[in-house]
């Protein structure tokens, strides 16, 4: 939903100021669908607003449920055509939380990516992202669904960093008591390291989290694995790192997807404790092990006794570390796997 457009549309229709209070809390506090569904509205307000603005900026294409019921993904249609995915995830009995896209494809390339395969095909408006938010709001009232949407993270499709004005404009949003009245703690956005966005970042917004896409602390391999670290190399990541804590003090996510055979053994992990360490103090970096997804490509998934053995060395050199339980593989709706073919 577009606020500003649908204000110029009742200035148009001449009606009065207070209406645009009337939609903005039905349509984000209460998930309305339409205009047509917002009752406190005139008939005749209803009609004008329905023909002469677009309610969403998308259209649903295609919904999958989990055999667990804790993952949704829906594949949206936006209004050129393209489509973008975006999941709900449940990680708790009381807990929902969006994995939304920021980003039709992406250009950075990490080999183990669906996204990635797909190349960029183009950013998403500050709209089209808040926009799947709002999607999942109104899918959970349809469907009844217990409890409240309001954790979010940028881990769809598309690198943040790439369209930081976007993103930029979509967290203000997410955060507006106004509209959908989103704590900056409940959001996360992950990077692959462009070390100009982190550095805007930490000044922007101080107390949304940070997590970034390490996955490998040996330059060599990880210019092969997240080829932007050709641009962004680990010592200049490192330091963005160290500045980024300590302006915000905000604890920062480092993601690490472990790939059989690839970076996933003891001296990986001794080339990770020694990054975190000279990234800043310990207690404010935490690894996160993600197991792989599989994907289209040539990688593989390290077993999971092997990536608890991996997290016991970093545990036992004092890093703070979790592996990452996956929702949502089934319907390809796990991270990694989003590439829009519904
Ligand atoms: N472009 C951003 C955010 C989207 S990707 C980024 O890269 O950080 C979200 C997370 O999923 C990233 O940490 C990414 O590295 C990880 N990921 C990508 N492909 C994956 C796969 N096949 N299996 C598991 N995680 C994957
Ligand atoms: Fe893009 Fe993130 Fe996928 Fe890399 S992991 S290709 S940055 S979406």
């Amino acid at each position: 939903m577009n606020l500003s457009r649908v204000a110029a549309a009742l200035a148009g229709a001449g009606a009065p100021s207070y209406r645009l209070d009337q939609i903005r809390r039905a349509a984000f506090s209460e998930a309305a669908s339409s205009f047509e569904d917002i009752a406190v509205l005139p008939a005749d307000l209803r009609k004008s607003l329905s023909a002469g603005v677009a309610f969403m900026s998308h259209a649903l294409e295609r919904l999958r449920v989990s055999d667990d019921g804790r993952a949704r993904k829906a594949l949206l249609k936006l209004s050129d055509g393209k489509v973008v995915e975006t999941v709900l995830l449940r990680p708790s009995v009381s807990r929902w939380t969006t994995c939304i896209s920021s980003q039709v494809g992406c250009a950075i390339g990490c080999t183990f990516c669906a996204t990635g395969l797909m190349g960029l095909s183009r950013n998403l408006t500050p709209e089209e992202i808040t926009d799947q938010v709002l999607f999942w709001r109104q899918y959970m009232r349809r469907e009844s669904l217990p409890g409240r949407l309001d954790n979010v993270v940028y881990m769809g499709m598309g690198e943040p960093f790439a369209c930081y004005d976007e993103v930029a404009e979509s967290l203000r949003s997410l955060m507006d008591q106004k509209s959908f009245g989103i704590g900056a703690r409940h959001i996360s956005v992950s990077t692959s390291g462009l070390v100009p966005g982190i550095e805007r970042f930490a000044d922007d917004f101080p107390q949304v989290n940070l997590a970034l896409s390490l996955h490998s602390a040996d330059d060599a391999l990880r210019t092969k694995l997240v080829p932007v670290n050709k641009a962004y190399p680990l010592a200049r990541l490192s330091k963005a790192l160290r500045d980024f804590v300590a302006k915000t003090n905000r604890k920062v996510f480092l993601e690490y997807v472990l790939l059989r055979g690839e970076n996933d053994c003891a001296s990986d992990a001794e080339k990770l404790v020694d990054f975190v360490k000279a990234s800043g103090p310990v207690e404010l970096l935490h690894v996160n092990l993600i197991i792989f997804n599989q994907t289209d490509t040539p990688h593989q998934a390290t077993p999971e006794e092997n990536a608890r053995q991996f997290q016991s060395r970093l545990l036992s050199a004092g890093i703070h570390a979790t592996v990452r339980q996956n929702l949502g593989r089934d319907i390809q709706g796990a991270c990694g796997q989003l590439i829009a073919h519904g």
